[in-house]
């Protein structure tokens, strides 16, 4: 069979935070197909990203040459510019010009303005190794802690409040232990499209006698499973949580036990709900009084629930109180720290979770340590014989208006696209044009590469060796499986080559040198060597000795809180920062599509995947459609007070009237134009969930 693979390489799936472990079968140094494997996260079950999004690598626009722009080539998207033939644009060079470029510009804007003028954005696209080397570059190099990536855009705020009421970030219980559960609660979150494999499991629960409630303004694939749905108004979460906390307070169902032995704060939370009752809450929701009540006793009366959660609730300007809410829900009813129990924020790229955890995050260094903290900061300065900066760094769009404001003058770029991804992308790519010089290190000249100075082609996920961290703390090693292409490099390498420019003594030759650093400084990862995960290939952190497996349920006794407890955050409704009007009456929310993956610069390069999903497309109640005389497929027109796309409209039964959703994938029809860049005040994240629009036929 001239079609048979002549070796197989078993790796991790690089997109998202379910982590499923699969198998390359190749030949010819060419992936032919990919099979899942019996991890812990997917038991051998692949979804279509994972089973046919693996030959973007190999795309005829692959970066495999440093890239120099052209004198005076103007910075920015061109509609001509085409990025299988960047030539007309940049210039090919060799690595030794290209990396005295790309970092002598960064250390002369350093020398000249000083630390403050430079900013980096790594990926949870990176592996751990890289992550690490990524802010250690940023903190000892560049010499400040702006450094951030796309955990600002994802579950920051839930971050927040899980260190805030918990003291860690991290879940409490992986996904896997809804089997156990008596309830699930699924809120802002639709796992069928944007956490599948993780889905077969809510699925399966659900078959064997698990109530699946879904509390979510648009409708999902799970709703057929589900014992009680919840379609709220948009934006009136905390208004629907507090309405089910004072159930909960107001019929006595709360764990008195647990409470008095685990939390502090619920005679103050008591107090702070006593008014806002189902009756109260139910016009702000859109919820019946009595449906309120029947699913917080069902949750409440549980043996064992578990929450999950996802960007609806953590993409909002009250982000962080939505998952506040949550976590006190959980904490009331002593529903933490034992099997089939749990808060679960869905992680959604394959490593948010491990590049938080080693530190690609502003305020905090690796394992959430506060970068105020002397003491702790004591300890990377030793471990990186290095002083490091004291104030905390500024975030993903603290860094584009510090831009704007001619404060940051330099960027390194580690495989984001905020081009793509940030909100109001008017504003975000004026500012990447103003900066002084770019260096962007990717795969393909990205929407953010049109702005760069210097392109360094980077490594895809299947050719590197490197580890990453599922939304079930499973650190999971993947394999290098097919050679780079041409002149490309492991982004390991590329970063110490940019490092030993800034003078730092780097020296690795391998990320397992990398992870050993790694775990002299992260507790999180004791116990866990790079040796093991060969052997192993997947450990859960927290992991209490070399040959025992890790928690997958964690806090049972304490909470890592200074007292030992958790603390109730109460809250209170609060509207969206652009409510609706006569002249934009419509919800825009955005998000992701099964097939397409966040900016689309992986799966639009991937030949099935972009089959499957080719066009953009924004998806309507059929009432809509129907108000606007649009048949499906016809262009509809989405315009808000910060831009217009249009785009084909798909009729979605799923959908509520009075919303549409966009993917933010495509860049012929960018959703992040039209998004609104206002922040939750606590987790800095946007509000990507909420945006007033108007609708019209083009
Ligand atoms: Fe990959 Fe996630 Fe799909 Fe698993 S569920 S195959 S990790 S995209």
């Amino acid at each position: 069979d001239s079609r048979a693979a002549d070796r197989t390489v078993d790796s991790v799936c690089p997109y998202c935070g379910v982590g499923c472990q699969l198998t390359y079968h190749i030949k010819d140094d060419a992936i032919l197909h990919v099979s899942g494997r019996d991890g812990p996260s997917n038991h051998n079950r692949l979804c279509v990203k994972g089973r046919f999004g693996f030959d973007y690598p190999r795309h005829a626009s692959r970066l495999s040459v440093p890239l120099i722009r052209r004198d005076g080539v103007p910075k920015g998207l061109d509609p001509d510019f085409d990025p299988a033939d960047p030539t007309t644009h940049f210039r090919e060079a060799s690595w030794e010009e290209a990396l005295e470029l790309a970092a002598g510009g960064l250390v002369g804007l350093k020398e000249a303005h000083g630390p403050d003028a430079l900013a980096g954005f790594g990926s949870a696209k990176c592996s751990n190794e890289e992550a690490w080397l990524f802010q250690k570059l940023v903190r000892t190099g560049f010499g400040s802690n702006h450094v951030d990536h796309c955990t600002r855009l994802c579950h920051a705020s839930s971050v927040a409040a899980l260190m805030e009421c918990i003291g860690s970030g991290a879940v409490t219980a992986s996904f896997m232990q809804a089997l156990d559960a008596d309830v699930v609660i699924l809120t802002g979150c639709n796992p069928t499209v944007n956490h599948p494999v993780a889905a077969t499991f809510f699925k399966q629960a659900a078959k064997r006698g698990t109530r699946l409630i879904v509390i979510d303004p648009r409708g999902q694939a799970l709703c057929a499973y589900a014992h009680r749905t919840l379609r709220f108004t948009p934006g009136s979460d905390v208004a629907l949580f507090n309405a089910m906390l004072n159930v909960i307070v107001s019929e006595g169902l709360y764990d008195e036990t647990y409470i008095n032995e685990h939390t502090e704060g619920f005679e103050a939370l008591k107090t702070h709900v006593v008014d806002m009752t189902p009756e109260a809450m139910s016009g702000l929701c859109g919820i019946p009084a009595e449906e309120i009540r029947e699913v917080a006793r069902l949750y409440a009366n549980a043996d064992k629930a578990m929450i999950f959660w996802g960007m609806g609730i953590s993409q909002h300007t009250h982000g962080t109180d939505n998952a506040r809410c949550l976590i006190s829900l959980a904490l009331a009813c002593g529903q933490t720290g034992r099997p089939g129990t749990g808060l679960h924020p869905l992680r959604g790229q394959n490593n948010v979770q491990g590049a938080s955890d080693a530190g690609l995050i502003p305020m905090v260094l690796p394992d959430y340590q506060p970068v105020g903290d002397a003491q702790l900061r004591a300890a990377f300065e030793e471990l990186w014989n290095t002083p490091l900066d004291a104030n905390p760094g500024l975030t993903v769009v603290e860094i584009m208006d510090a831009i704007a404001a001619g404060q940051i003058k330099g960027m390194y770029i580690l495989g984001e696209n905020p081009a793509m991804s940030d909100p109001d992308l008017d504003h975000a790519r004026a500012a990447l044009a103003r900066l002084e010089h770019l260096v962007v290190q990717d795969l393909f000249v990205t929407e953010t590469a049109q702005f760069a100075d210097v392109i360094l082609p980077a490594s895809a996920w299947p050719e590197k060796d490197g580890t990453v961290t599922n939304t079930n703390r499973q650190v999971q090693l993947g394999r290098a499986a097919t050679p780079l292409p041409g002149e490309a490099k492991p982004d390991w390498w590329i970063i110490q080559q940019i490092a030993q420019r800034f003078g730092l003594p780097w020296d690795y030759r391998h990320p397992r040198e990398v992870f050993a650093e790694m775990t002299r400084g992260m507790a999180s990862l004791g116990h866990i060597s790079w040796e093991r995960l060969e052997r192993e290939d997947s450990v859960t952190y927290p992991c209490p000795a070399d040959d025992a497996p890790g928690a997958d349920v964690v806090f049972s006794d304490a909470f890592p809180t200074p007292s030992g407890r958790a603390r109730f955050s109460p809250t209170r409704p609060l509207p969206p920062d652009e409510p609706l009007d006569d002249v934009y009456p419509t919800v825009l929310t955005t998000g992701r599509q099964l097939e397409h993956w966040h900016t689309g610069s992986m799966t639009r390069r991937a030949k099935v995947l972009d089959e499957l999903e080719p066009e953009a497309v924004a998806s309507l109640a059929p009432g809509e459609l129907a108000r606007l005389g649009l048949a499906p497929g016809e262009q509809v027109v989405i315009t808000t007070r910060r831009g217009q796309i249009t785009l084909a409209a798909r009729v979605d039964p799923l959908m509520p009237e009075g919303m549409v959703f966009v993917p933010f994938c495509y860049a012929e029809a960018a959703a992040n134009l039209l998004t609104n860049p206002a922040l939750d005040p606590y987790g800095k994240i946007p509000e990507f969930k909420y945006a007033a629009c108007r609708l019209s036929s083009s």
